[in-house]
């Protein structure tokens, strides 16, 4: 009865809901998956750790992640106070 049903991924741009094994959005081409954005290269491994929907930045690197660096979502900005000099 309980079956378990894998999530399937919504899109952050459009809200399409794809299917399981979808990387990106049928719709507009958003990608479903919050990979770390850090890619192998000639002198690192590279990272690809997948990060939950709503992160900015990898948890495992701190790099910015791939949504954030398509631009479907937005990091937040620590507010700036202006110093007081004495
Ligand atoms: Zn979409
Ligand atoms: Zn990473």
């Amino acid at each position: 009865m309980a079956d378990k049903k894998k999530e399937k991924p919504v899109c952050v741009r459009c809200q399409h809901v794809g299917n399981e094994n979808d990387k990106h959005c049928i719709k507009c081409g958003a990608p479903l998956i919050n990979k770390c954005a850090d890619e192998p290269g000639l002198l690192t491994n590279g990272c690809s750790y997948v990060n939950p929907p709503d992160a900015a930045y990898c948890a495992k690197c701190g790099h910015p992640t791939l949504f954030h660096k398509e631009g479907l979502i937005i990091p937040h900005q620590p507010k700036q106070y202006p110093i007081q000099v004495k």
